[in-house]
């Protein structure tokens, strides 16, 4: 409402277009503020800087009142106070908020040395960087802030590839490593089933696959024999030729024994000293007999030279023993065994079939 002509004067006056021009450009950058929307700051600059053109009441809830008495004038009817408590208000509030972005690039910064510091092999490059960062936050230039920004962004990415091919080179060794311990382990558990005079598998080796085979058979009903061989009169060639001949002896046996047996199905173990075992698996009574008789022949046939450079002889003991569906590991052990005594009981250089082994 007018109250008097001068109080609604809406001559112009350079001084007073140039402030309500000034209020029209602070809304026109107007940015949120802590209490204060940008669109609100914007909407009191546009209704202050009307004010001030014409006169026309000041924004609601603005503080023009109570700071109408330190304003310049009041008879003018504008509310100078109270435009420049608003303008003080909103710069105070910028000031605020350029404060609080400070704040959180300088903790950015100290996040960044910290991660560079891990993934950057050039220290250097990273301090310079830091540095120059460092000092465009302080400097209050925007120009300056925004390049040195961008090129921190940039030693980043460079940083997050080198940490990248880093990691890969260190996946790789590790993957080679695992694949090396891998192959030692499996040479080392070959080597464990394996006795180490002879390559042939040894008797922890010959209980486990026993044990296999008779599961095996027994679930699908197929023939398998157990053979039970040991080397005739064996201490006396010790005692007459000393240990090495006798050494010498088991591995020819050994080797005799892996060149009758050749089938990938085929056992061959030390049982005991000079005690050997075969699994025959899928092999009937007929077969298991025949191949008894071959090792026999076989190992007869071989001739022995002692360390003083004397020929001789040998010949196996064998007891053979069909696997019966009523046996377990221990008994078609026992069978076979009762059989290579039979055999030695009964001469030696002979095989003996188990008792029950034939149906
Ligand atoms: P038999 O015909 O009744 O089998 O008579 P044997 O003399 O062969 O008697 P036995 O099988 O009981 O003898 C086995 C001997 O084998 C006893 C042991 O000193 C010897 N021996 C066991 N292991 C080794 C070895 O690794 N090397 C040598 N040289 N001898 C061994
Ligand atoms: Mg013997």
């Amino acid at each position: 409402m007018t109250t008097t002509a001068d109080a609604k004067s809406t001559a112009v006056h350079p001084a007073v277009d140039t402030v309500a021009a000034m209020l029209y450009i602070l809304g026109r950058y107007a940015t949120d503020l802590e209490e204060m929307s940008a669109d609100a700051v914007r909407l009191r600059c546009d209704v202050w800087a009307r004010h001030v053109l014409t006169g026309s009441d000041p924004p609601p809830g603005s503080n023009a009142n109570q700071s109408a008495g330190q304003g310049a004038s009041q008879s003018s009817g504008r509310q100078w106070g109270g435009v420049r408590d608003f303008t003080a208000q909103i710069c105070l509030g910028q000031q605020t908020r350029t404060n609080e972005m400070r704040q959180a690039l300088w903790k950015m910064l100290q996040s960044l040395r910290t991660a560079l510091e891990q993934d950057t092999s050039d220290q250097h490059e990273v301090d310079t960087q830091l540095t120059r960062l460092t000092q465009a936050i302080a400097s209050n230039s925007i120009e300056s802030l925004s390049k040195e920004v961008q090129d921190t962004v940039d030693l980043v990415r460079r940083a997050a590839k080198e940490r990248h091919r880093y990691q890969n080179a260190q996946i790789g060794e590790l993957a080679e490593r695992l694949s090396a311990l891998r192959l030692e382990l499996a040479e080392a558990r070959k080597e464990m089933a394996l006795d180490p005079m002879t390559r042939l598998y040894n008797r922890a080796s010959f209980d486990q696959h026993l044990s296999k085979t008779l599961e095996l058979c027994h679930r699908s009903a197929q023939d398998a024999c157990l053979l039970i061989a040991d080397i005739d009169r064996f201490k006396v060639i010790n005692d007459t030729y000393g240990h090495p001949t006798g050494d010498t002896v088991i591995r020819l046996v050994s080797g005799v024994l892996v060149r009758t047996f050749p089938r990938k199905n085929d056992f061959v173990a030390r049982y005991a000293g000079d005690e050997f075992a075969v699994i025959l698996a899928e092999t009937s009574l007929d077969n298991g007999q025949t191949l008894a008789q071959r090792l026999m022949e076989a190992v007869r046939s071989q001739t022995v030279t002692t360390e003083t450079g004397a020929k001789g002889r040998i010949t196996l003991s064998v007891g053979v023993a069909a696997l019966r569906r009523s046996d377990t590991a221990a008994s078609w052990l026992a069978r076979a065994d009762a059989a290579l005594y039979r055999a030695k009981q009964g001469g030696r250089d002979q095989f003996s079939i188990a008792n029950d082994s034939i149906r």
